[in-house]
């Protein structure tokens, strides 16, 4: 029987329960927070989180895949009293999120170095705790898959190989990053089956996501709220289509909610609101609240379908 780790210990990949696959407790930037600390307002932070999480147990929500790592403050800790205060498993992850810069510890190190330390979060633990990683995550966006990017994806899919542990890509569809990322993993010898390529909702290029599932990758329509990368009736349609043509077993839907970023000043945050650029309604509960019942009423989505888009997918995906 599969175990998947969480932060609250490992868990029966059949005990996972409704998953929602792509949503943050916090994010920042580690470096920035631990030098200016006085700019973080941590009650806040905490109750940001919460707040989220505790929202989600109201749509029968028992797990969360949090895809938080290096570079997004990742902080197993912070997420473990999430999951102790709301009693929704938190799923850990391994790896770096970059578009491009890495530290020079990484720059002067190869990539089976780094893949090391990748290995040591699954196999050890992270930060010094026994909480361990459930996958690993790396990133490509609008610079494309740089020299480094394609490092960090190639030391995820050395420590994928070496653990058998799945990988969670940050894509870019308008950068075209989804199929040389899926190239790299499948050249380092890595099986599609444990690739997700996550931001794929972020376009509505049929041919590209198809493309995405004919190379045996899993897809995140992941990020509906931010209507920046695409608005949300253009997200439905393509979720519905896709749904059309059968492809339910290989696709996840989730919102990329961040309980709070620094990445913006607040009033900044108001402003995307404001301007359209990220729905109001965006939170962890936008898919059950807004999503689920218009797909619903469409036609293409069933109990059948929640059960395998919540359920039968995210157990698939992490136990490999
Ligand atoms: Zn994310």
């Amino acid at each position: 029987m599969a175990t998947i780790e969480t932060v609250q210990g490992p868990v029966d990949a059949d005990d996972l329960g409704t998953t929602l696959i792509h949503e943050h407790v916090r994010f920042r930037d580690e470096s920035v927070a631990e030098q200016w600390p006085s700019e973080y307002d941590a009650d806040e932070a905490m109750n940001a989180a919460l707040e989220q999480v505790n929202a989600t147990t109201e749509h029968g929500v028992q797990t969360i895949v949090e895809p938080t790592a290096m570079f997004g403050g990742r902080d197993v800790e912070f997420m473990r009293r999430v999951s102790g205060e709301t009693g929704v498993r938190l799923v850990p992850c391994t790896g770096i999120y970059t578009y491009d810069y890495l530290p020079h510890y990484f720059a002067n190190r190869s990539e089976d170095q780094m893949a090391e330390l990748f290995v040591r979060d699954i196999e050890q633990g992270i930060q010094g705790t026994d909480i361990k990683a459930a996958f690993i995550k790396c990133a490509a966006d609008e610079p494309g898959v740089t020299p480094n990017v394609e490092k960090v994806h190639r030391a995820a899919a050395r420590a994928s190989s070496q653990t058998g542990a799945p990988i969670m890509a940050h894509s870019r569809p308008a950068s075209n990053t989804g199929p040389r990322q899926l190239e790299i993993f499948t050249e380092e010898g890595v099986d599609p089956g444990k690739v997700q390529i996550a931001h794929t909702g972020d376009t509505d290029d049929l041919d590209y996501i198809e493309g995405l599932l004919d190379g045996g990758a899993w897809i995140g329509l992941d990020r509906y709220g931010l209507e920046m990368f695409l608005p949300f009736e253009k997200r439905q349609a393509t979720a519905a289509e896709l749904l059309r043509r059968g492809h339910a077993d290989r696709l996840f839907l989730s919102a990329d909610v961040v309980a709070t970023i620094d990445w913006f000043p607040d009033e900044a945050v108001q402003g995307l609101i404001e301007g359209g650029m990220i729905r109001e309604d965006w939170s962890m509960t936008l898919v059950f609240e807004k999503v689920i019942p218009e797909l619903r009423e469409e036609g293409v989505f069933t109990d059948e379908t929640f059960q395998q888009v919540f359920v039968e997918n995210p157990k698939a995906w992490l136990a490999g």
